[in-house]
Order: C-alpha cells, then structure tokens, then sequence
C-alpha cells in the first residue's frame, strides 16, 4: 500500500498503484490539541473514531451518500481502519453549529457573525442558536489555522449549485446528528463534515463523521450558557496543559498517564452513549 496523506490524526493509504484504487482511511490513536499533535497516544482513540464513524454513515445513509466501503482492511489496519471510495475533496470544511463556542463564539463577540450569518445580539457562551447555522472554512494545509468563509465564498471556490447542496446537506447531518444524540443525553455542539465528487458528480460524505475529534459534544445534564462547557473529548488535555509553561506550538508536552486514562474513558463513554453499544 502506498501511503498518499499523514495528517494530524489519520493516514490516507491507496490500495494498489492504479490511479482508481480503493483508499484506506486509518485512524491512529494520535491526539492533537490547538493543532499540535501531542507525543503520547491516547489507546483505542483510533478503533473509537473510526468504529463510531462507520456507525454514523450507516445511520446517515438514507440522507448522504458516503464514501465507505466496506471495513476489509489489511490486519495491521484491523478496527481502525475502512475501505472507501477515492473522491476529489472540495476545498471546504463544512461546519454546522447548534451552539456558540470555540471560534464561533469568537468571531461572534467581535463582530456578531459567523461566517457571515447574523446572530441576534446577547448571545453567550455556549448559547444555543435560534437555528442550527452553515459556518465554512477554508481547509488550511497542516500548521496552519482554518479561515472562516463567507458562503459567497464557497460559491467561488465550488459554484453556486454545489454550494447549496453542502450547505443544505450539512445542515441535515447536523440536525439527525444532533436528535440522535440528544436521545441519549449528549448535545452535538457543532460538527465538521468533509465531502467529495465521486466520478458520476455526485456529492459524497467522506472523511469522518459525528465524532468527538470532529464535532463538540457536550452533557446534556451539565449544559450551562454563560462558561465553557465541559466537552466530552480532548477537556481533559487541555484543563491539564494550561497548567504547563506551553506556548502551543510544537514540540507539544507528553500526557500523564491518569489524564490519557480519563481521556481514553471519555471517547469510549461518547461511543457507548451515541451507539447504544458496549466497547
Ligand atoms: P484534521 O482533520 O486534524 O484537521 P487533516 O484533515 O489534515 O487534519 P486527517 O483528517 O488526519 O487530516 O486526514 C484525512 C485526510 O483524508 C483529509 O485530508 C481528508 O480530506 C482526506 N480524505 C478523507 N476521505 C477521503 C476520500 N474518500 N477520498 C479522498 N480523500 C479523503
Ligand atoms: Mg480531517
């Protein structure tokens, strides 16, 4: 196999060395914080994300096309990895947001919008939004930060039609996502969605889907606008390095082994809960 992309979590390998091989996706059991991938890994972090995705594109199938195809993977590969469909990605992170945090909340405060959408004023922390909003970037090459775009701007850099269906699906993703979840006492913050054209033009899902690498989960129970939230990812990372003498730029700190213990809990607890099943 031949490795094409290493990016902060995952590995993009082709199988075999025809232009229109199938692509193994693998996620590793690296963590990333600010965009710094860490030194120590947090175990079965990979199986969790990949297991979780592969749950929701099966979940999301009567809505979205996706890009899996089967999770026959070579053995090294085994749980962590699936078999999907070589796309040509669209140049734009699509992200949905149901509630105020993170960059959202801070274009917001200095200016009202995100992405260009309007929000009322005296929203918060952790508000939640009248309506679930459309909030692209652009998708910046590894160290570097994405930029908001206007959605002027996704029809520039991918046509008017195709915008609409990204936002349009997104916006559908997001809101079954969120239902889902809340049905089992998780709220889905925002998310982040990658999609492709197949050969025929047809938009596909690609990438990962509703995890906790890629979208804010947070408690139900212990929401509270008004102060950050307690997410149920990387927290437990970022509570104990702002605790370090660290400018957040690589070289990045090794974990404790009580915090990569905590953290490993909480993307095994965010699986159970969201699935249903037992890890
Ligand atoms: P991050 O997600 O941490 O911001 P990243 O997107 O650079 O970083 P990964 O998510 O680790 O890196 O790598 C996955 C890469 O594989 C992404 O560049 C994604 O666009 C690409 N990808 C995912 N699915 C497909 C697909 N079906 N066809 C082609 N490329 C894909
Ligand atoms: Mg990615």
């Amino acid at each position: 196999m031949k490795l094409l992309y290493s990016g902060k979590v995952r590995d993009l390998y082709a199988d075999g060395p025809e232009d229109d091989a199938d692509l193994i996706l693998v996620a590793s059991d690296r963590i990333s914080i600010y965009d710094v991938v860490l030194p120590t890994a947090v175990p079965d972090k990979g199986a969790v994300l990949t297991q979780l995705s592969v749950w929701w594109f099966e979940e999301l199938g009567a809505l979205v096309p996706n890009h899996v195809i089967s999770t026959d993977v070579p053995e090294a590969f085994a749980g962590r990895a699936i078999r999907c469909r070589r796309l040509e990605m669209l140049p734009v992170e699509c992200i949905a947001r149901g509630y105020l945090a993170g960059l959202g909340l801070k274009e917001y405060e200095k200016q009202g919008t995100v992405s260009g959408v309007a929000l009322p004023p005296g929203l918060v922390e952790g508000s939640k939004l009248p309506e679930p909003i459309f909030t692209p970037t652009t998708k910046a090459p590894v160290g570097q930060h994405d930029e908001f775009m206007t959605f002027d701007d996704v029809v520039a850099a991918v046509g008017a039609d195709t915008a609409a269906r990204l936002r349009d699906l997104t916006l559908d993703v997001y809101r079954r996502g969120a239902e889902t979840a809340a049905a089992n006492g998780i709220l889905v913050a925002d998310t982040k969605l990658e999609f492709g054209r197949d050969a025929s033009g047809e938009i596909v899902l690609a990438d990962e889907v509703l995890t906790p690498d890629s979208s804010r989960f947070w408690p139900a129970d212990s929401w509270e606008p008004g102060r950050p939230q307690f997410a149920f990812d990387k927290q437990f990372v970022r509570e104990w390095s702002a605790g370090l003498d660290w400018d957040r730029t690589p070289p990045g700190p090794e974990i404790p082994a009580d915090v990569v213990a905590a953290t490993r809990a909480r993307y095994v607890e965010a699986y159970e809960r969201i699935t249903g099943r037992e890890w």
